[in-house]
């Protein structure tokens, strides 16, 4: 996709930190960190939302979500982090290139959401 900045990244036409790369998703360092560990996990095709995936994504998505682990404990997150994939205006997703958010900290991350 020509406009899509996860796409630029991916094609190394903007930097990133890269921390993980193969032939179907990279990973890479947030560029606003909510926390100490905070990369993101997108697949090489261009799939604009979880809203936009199908039977067809099934095996990309399972990687991606699987792969979460490893990189978190190769980035230091050995007692846990969070997963988070905003879809959608409601989501508050800003980049429309899907992505697996991964956070962690060294101690326990705050709630989510707050209910009132
Ligand atoms: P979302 O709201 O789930 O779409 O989140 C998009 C995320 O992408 C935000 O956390 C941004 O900080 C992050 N982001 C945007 N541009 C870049 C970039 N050039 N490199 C790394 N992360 C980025
Ligand atoms: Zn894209």
């Amino acid at each position: 996709m020509d406009n899509c900045i996860f796409c630029k990244i991916l094609h190394d036409e903007i930097p990133a930190q890269k921390i993980y790369e193969d032939s179907e998703v990279i990973a890479f360092n947030d560029i606003n960190p909510a926390a100490p560990v905070h990369f993101l996990i997108i697949p090489k095709i261009h799939v604009a939302s979880l809203m936009e995936c199908g039977k067809t994504h099934q095996q990309i998505l399972g990687k991606m979500l699987l792969l979460a682990p490893t990189i978190a404990k190769e980035q230091g997150c050995t007692d846990g982090f969070r997963t988070i994939i905003n879809t959608g205006r409601v989501g508050g997703q800003e980049v429309f290139h899907l992505h697996i958010h991964i956070i962690g900290s060294k101690n326990r991350l705050p709630a989510m959401i707050h209910k009132d």
